[in-house]
């Protein structure tokens, strides 16, 4: 199965939190699609050294503002109609559920709302950052999309999935009371430059220490999985439900599933470094076992993903090189 492009040259779309680690990404598609993008950030967890490349290209415009104050209806960029309206924004990483939960909580309804509006308002596609966060500590393994997961209503991790689970469900409201042309993309793991080192997630936070011949600090004995995705395969995947006509949710992932001790020592080799793994203690809520079905991603988008571990996790290696 083959989705035509339905958003490229003479479209313009707009990308919240497109300063971001997998935002930016998404907006250097768009750009080489030949599309028009306005990138929205408040650069809470983004950095406009993410988009410095972008500087002096015609076709994209960068502004600060914080989403959940409202579009800025004022700058001329925003005053014109869009065609897509991709809201990427949210901070994700678990140190910031400890930090920032108040922003997270803002970013995840007021700010959806804010663009549901404009998107129903301006007849655009809309679609929506989800996570595998959306399902929990999952009691049904590999996750399908009609799961609906096991999540700790007032855990630590909370403000984060619940956040994402009424953007999901603002989302289907809009579409079923207000016509809106929606599409919902559940994001599982994904690493690669552009990462932040410090975030606290399990990559960056490996490849950082292995860099510095630092022990590798993995939580619990280990044992828990991820399966991880390389940037440039979810970027595909999310231009893939974008250019459908699919509402979602739709899992986009890949099936290589590691436990966190074993990527820890695959990163330690292929960064060719001394440092050895230390097992610390395991934050709560910390889901045990994550893994998509990509079955719907495959018959409806015909999506598979192609860059393997040791390739993803190579090139993001020699990204951090030159930063750690
Ligand atoms: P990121 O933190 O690098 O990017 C998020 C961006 O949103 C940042 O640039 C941040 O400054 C911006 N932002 C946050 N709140 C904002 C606000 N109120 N107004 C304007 N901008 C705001 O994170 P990421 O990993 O690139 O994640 C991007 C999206 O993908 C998020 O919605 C996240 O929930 C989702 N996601 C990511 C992963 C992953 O593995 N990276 C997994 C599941 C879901």
């Amino acid at each position: 199965m083959v989705i035509a492009q339905r958003f490229g040259e003479g479209h313009r779309v707009l990308v919240t939190g497109g300063a971001g680690f997998v935002p930016s990404h998404l907006v250097d598609a768009l750009i080489g699609r030949g599309c028009t993008v306005v990138a929205l950030d408040n650069f809470i967890t983004g950095a406009k050294d993410n988009l410095g490349h972008l500087a002096d290209n015609p076709r994209f415009t960068l502004i600060e503002a914080d989403i959940t104050e409202g579009l800025p209806a004022h700058h001329p960029a925003i005053a014109e109609r869009f065609d897509a309206i991709m809201h990427m924004a949210s901070p994700a990483s678990p140190t910031d559920f400890g930090t920032i939960p108040v922003e997270i909580l803002r970013v995840g309804s007021i700010g959806t709302l804010n663009l549901l509006e404009r998107a129903t308002a301006d007849g655009a596609r809309f679609l929506m950052a989800s996570t595998s966060e959306a399902y929990g500590d999952p009691l049904v393994h590999p996750q399908p999309e009609s799961y609906w997961g096991n999540v700790n209503p007032v855990g630590i991790r909370s403000v984060y999935d619940e956040a994402k689970r009424f953007s999901e469900a603002a989302t289907m409201g809009y579409h079923r009371a207000r016509g809106t042309d929606v599409a919902i993309v559940r994001i599982f793991n994904t690493y690669g430059p552009r990462m932040r080192p410090d975030d606290g997630r399990a990559i960056p936070t490996f490849i950082s220490q292995a860099l510095r011949g630092e022990p590798i600090t993995v939580h619990g004995d280990g044992s828990q999985t991820r399966s991880i995705t390389y940037v440039d395969d979810l970027v595909r995947g999310i231009l893939m439900l974008l250019d459908s006509t699919e509402t979602g949710p739709i899992n986009c992932g890949t099936e290589h599933e590691f436990t966190m001790r074993q990527l820890a020592e695959k990163i330690t080799e292929l960064a060719g470094s001394p440092s050895t793994v230390k097992f610390v203690e395991r934050t709560s809520d910390d889901p045990e076992k994550r893994r998509p079905d990509l079955t719907l991603a495959r018959t409806r988008l015909g999506y598979e993903p192609s860059i393997g571990p040791d390739e993803g996790l190579s090139r993001t290696i020699e990204y951090f090189r030159s930063r750690v």
